[in-house]
């Protein structure tokens, strides 16, 4: 293929709802604007569902579904073998696609492809590694079968951060498991999962097994749905505050969940940790995705022995990144994804010096056009600071000092959220105490980056319930059923 440009890759979309093997207008025809951070200019316009529209893409979820259910596990792990090879090959396409909708640079979108397509050549591998078990019942009377089936139709609703990864770890599980689905991307960055419906029908996934809806109308396009006794598993991934709204929507219909919220990641660097193995950590932990991650470090809890240095090569390192477009040549950090979030960003940073943070490199936006911010390092973060309590979403990295290691914990801990925590750290002992006794589904040891689709990817607290990915992903996408046998 030539290479792709943006207009190219702009073309290659399809704008509109996808429901039952077909590309269709909304309902009356309505449409929403997709901007491109970096300018705040508009890209291309997609449809609009209505109720009706995502009522319609449920009948079509249902319809599919015993069919879907009853299709040999080897046939659907093929489908998703066949997409993952499709998204490898095609990987610059849509690398250029993802960073024109979601700013961030080339080489960051090709990351989240690498990973995003992972997630399909992995749960095609489990598709056929689906079983019971058989025992005796302890009296010796009966047998005891379990076989596992799939939940039924699901709502996967994504979010904007990584629009193909945050979409394939509930799609390829789906899939593997013989579920049939409705996904809702988020409205700042749809177009991505839309070029993807078409790379799964290519690859031969049947009509109606998976459905996209895009909306501006979200809560009440997405509602009635959550309500429709049809659906049988909402799983969500987003913030809190939307997450905690739909647990509560899904109460009527007793729905399967799993919620995938914020985060406030410690990241812990102790007295013996090897510094500047801790400063390569903190960039990936920090700058991956910039900032924009729920499981960005959040707070760097820091050895007050080591505070100082630690400080001196992160500034370095962070203030010598280049900011700029994302698809332009050597950009490291591109924009954030709306006005709103850089503005966030500001006022998270402003307070906290307000209150006494200091400023070691960074702090303030960027003038002109887009919605870029500066990577940003503060010092001394005192403890009212609302950065250390509200999840950042941006390439600012504020340093707290502590003095021994029950404090550190301490601190790690004071926080509502427990997705990730990151700790460096020479001894052993010290390890196990350490990840033993931090408050989150996933700590990462002597490395900034745990996410890996072969891992049970969760959190606990107000960062949710359920995992995505590993040999858990697949289960929250089926029904144990057990079978009482009498001889
Ligand atoms: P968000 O505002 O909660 O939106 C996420 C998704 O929910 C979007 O598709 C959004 O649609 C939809 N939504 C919003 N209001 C809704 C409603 N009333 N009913 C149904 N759906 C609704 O979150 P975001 O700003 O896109 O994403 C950032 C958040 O996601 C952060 O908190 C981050 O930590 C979290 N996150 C968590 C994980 C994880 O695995 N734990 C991974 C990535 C991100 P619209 O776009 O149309 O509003």
């Amino acid at each position: 293929m030539s290479t792709p440009t943006e207009s190219s890759v702009l073309e290659s979309v399809h704008p509109q709802l996808f429901i039952g093997g077909q590309w269709r207008d909304a309902e009356g025809g309505g449409t929403f604007a997709v901007h491109d951070p970096s300018s705040g200019k508009a890209l291309v316009v997609v449809a609009d569902a209505s109720v009706a529209d995502g009522t319609a893409a449920l009948d079509a979820a249902v319809a599919a579904q015993s069919d879907w259910a009853a299709t040999p596990p080897r046939d659907r792990g093929e489908i998703l073998r066949s997409a993952f090879e499709t998204l490898t090959e095609r990987a610059d396409e849509l690398a250029l696609l993802m960073t024109l909708e979601m700013g961030k640079a080339i080489k960051e979108s090709k990351a989240e492809i690498t990973y995003g397509a992972e997630f399909f050549r992995w749960f095609s591998e489990e598709a056929v590694r689906v079983a019971g078990r058989y025992s005796t019942a302890p009296n010796g009377a009966t047998r005891l079968l379990t076989l596992k089936q799939p939940v039924g139709p699901c709502l996967m609703i994504t979010p904007w951060n990584f629009p193909l990864a945050m979409g394939t770890r509930k799609i390829g599980p789906a899939i593997a498991a013989g579920c049939t689905m409705v996904v809702k991307p988020a409205g700042l960055t749809p177009l991505t999962m839309l070029w993807l419906a078409q790379v799964l029908a290519d690859s031969g996934l049947p009509d109606g097994v998976l459905n996209v809806v895009t909306t501006s109308r979200t809560g009440e396009v997405m509602e009635p749905i959550i309500r429709d006794p049809r659906l049988r598993k909402l799983t969500f991934t987003g913030s809190t505050e939307v997450g905690r709204r739909l647990v509560e929507q899904s109460a009527d219909g007793l729905l399967r969940v799993s919620m995938e919220l914020g985060g406030n990641a410690p990241f812990l660097v102790f007295d013996d940790a090897d510094v500047d193995a801790a400063v390569d950590g903190a960039m990936l932990a920090k700058m991956r995705n910039i900032g924009e991650a729920c499981t960005a470090a959040n707070r760097f809890i820091v050895h007050e022995s080591v505070a100082a240095e630690f400080g001196e090569k992160l500034s370095k390192r962070m203030s010598s990144l280049v900011v700029g477009r994302g698809t332009d040549d050597g950009v490291d950090v591109g924009p954030l994804v709306e006005e709103k979030q850089r503005d966030k960003v500001a006022e998270l940073v402003d307070d906290a010096v307000t209150q006494g943070a200091t400023v070691l490199t960074g702090g303030s936006a960027v003038e002109g056009d887009g919605w870029f911010y500066q990577p940003t390092v503060l010092n001394e973060v005192p403890e009212g600071a609302r950065l250390r309590k509200e999840e950042i979403f941006g390439p600012v990295a504020p340093i707290i000092t502590f003095s021994d290691e029950e404090e550190g914990l301490t601190i790690a801990n004071d926080t509502e959220f427990g997705l990730v925590a990151y700790a460096f750290t020479r001894d052993l002992s010290r390890v196990v105490r350490v990840y033993e006794g931090l408050e989150t589904g996933m700590v990462g040891i002597n490395q900034g980056i745990v996410s890996n689709p072969a891992a049970p990817f969760g959190g606990v607290k107000a960062s949710g319930f359920g995992r995505e990915g590993g040999t858990e992903g697949i289960e929250e996408y089926l029904e144990t059923k057990y079978v009482g046998l009498a001889l």
